[in-house]
């Protein structure tokens, strides 16, 4: 919770940076935790929604596995304590290097795309004397109704196997000596909140599965990814977790001993997480009053990447409501937080939250214009 002790330390800390509830954290972990343990689900957390050390290390404290998109990734995971039997790699585009260092890992599974990243994988895997173990990661065609940029299940996406090429892909395997197939993976899009798009997944995943065993194929793991949406104008309210663990349990057909995965990035972090920043200048525009704030889109890109929505607060004004287009200082228009906004009336050196921006938010930023990388503060220590 932000409350007035905590605003009166903000104005002691140089802006903008992030600010992590440790609280909120936990408690969503905890609730993961204990739906996941009813369900006997395997959570791995994606690290890239936020791969701040110390949020790694809480969240690797539960138990919980990590899916990663780099080698950098995984050793983050590694070095935060999540076990790399535990860890699995996913990406369409794969580096010689990345992979390589995976296997000197030995993490539990590649989540593999496309015949020629196989190809390699095997080749990569007999220089090292190992078997890669891998799972395939399938387009499964579902509309998962969320911005276009964040959808990555449909026939244009370039995530996946094609569900025509999966007999082909399979034949092949036999002549892959150094791959070993364990499992089916899927991933359709983030920040989906109809819950029927789970349910549409779902029933996909269980007509692939009778074709895996009319081919006899054996699939120790079903991972259906991540992807759970999480309530902007709520920052701290959790998704329900409950609804969307007892509908995969309503509508898979796990085979005796298989394994369910899944892999919540944004459920897990994006609560947690407010970006705070100072204003610097209030500007008149001529239809709009500017608020200019001192952290922009390179602290947070998701408002100019996907015309995110965040809710802004000023934490240090009571006074009459006023409408501010609220954007930062780099130099792009796209630099715009909000706009036409209301905020009780805001003037130079107010107090800016920028709320549930504890997923892609820090691990997103960059150095453009030269800016400094935002820094992160945790509710324990201010
Ligand atoms: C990004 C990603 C996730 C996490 O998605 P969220 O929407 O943050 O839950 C999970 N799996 C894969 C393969 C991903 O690329």
């Amino acid at each position: 919770m932000i409350n007035n002790k905590t605003i009166e330390k903000f104005r002691k800390i140089e802006t903008p940076f992030y600010y992590y509830d440790l609280e909120v954290l936990r408690s969503t972990l905890e609730v993961v935790k204990k739906e996941s343990d009813i369900s006997g689900y395997k959570v791995h957390y994606a690290v890239k929604a936020n791969s701040n050390a110390r949020i790694l290390k809480i969240i690797s404290s539960y138990g919980f596995g990590a899916d990663c998109v780099s080698f950098n990734e995984i050793n983050a995971a590694i070095t935060a304590g999540f076990n790399p039997s535990e860890i699995v790699f996913a990406g369409v585009g794969k580096t010689d290097k990345d992979i390589n260092a995976a296997l000197k890992a030995d993490i539990l599974c590649f989540n593999c795309e496309s015949i020629p990243e196989i190809e390699v994988i095997d080749q990569l895997a007999a220089n090292q004397g190992k078997t890669a173990r891998i799972a395939l990661r399938i387009n499964p065609y579902i509309e998962a109704y969320t911005h276009k940029y964040i959808t990555t299940g449909i026939e244009e996406s370039k995530f996946g196997i094609n569900t025509w090429e999966i007999e082909d892909v399979t034949k092949k395997l036999s002549d892959f000596k150094n791959i070993k197939l364990i499992g089916i993976h899927f991933h359709i899009g983030s920040q989906i909140t109809r819950m029927s798009v789970f349910k549409s997944l779902c029933a996909r995943i269980n007509e692939l599965q009778e074709w895996f065993s009319s081919h006899n194929i054996l699939l120790e793991i079903v991972n259906v990814g991540g992807g759970l949406g999480i309530d902007y104008e709520n920052p701290e309210k959790n998704p329900d977790f409950r609804e969307y663990f007892s509908l995969l349990n309503e509508f898979i057909d796990l085979l005796p001993g298989q394994e369910l995965h899944i892999e919540p990035g944004r459920s897990i972090t994006g609560q947690c997480g407010s970006l705070i920043s100072k204003v610097l200048f209030i500007k008149n525009g001529s239809n709009t009053l500017f608020a200019i704030l001192d952290a922009g889109m390179t602290d947070l890109i998701r408002p100019a990447l996907y015309q995110a929505h965040h809710k802004i607060e000023n934490l240090t004004s009571t006074g009459n409501i006023y409408r501010y287009d609220v954007v930062g200082p780099v130099c792009e228009s796209s630099d715009t937080f909000a706009k036409y906004i209301e905020l009780p009336e805001t003037s130079r050196g107010d107090i800016i939250a920028i709320r549930s921006a504890g997923a892609y938010g820090e691990a997103m930023a960059s150095r453009y214009n030269l800016r400094d990388l935002p820094k992160s503060v945790f509710s324990d220590e201010i």
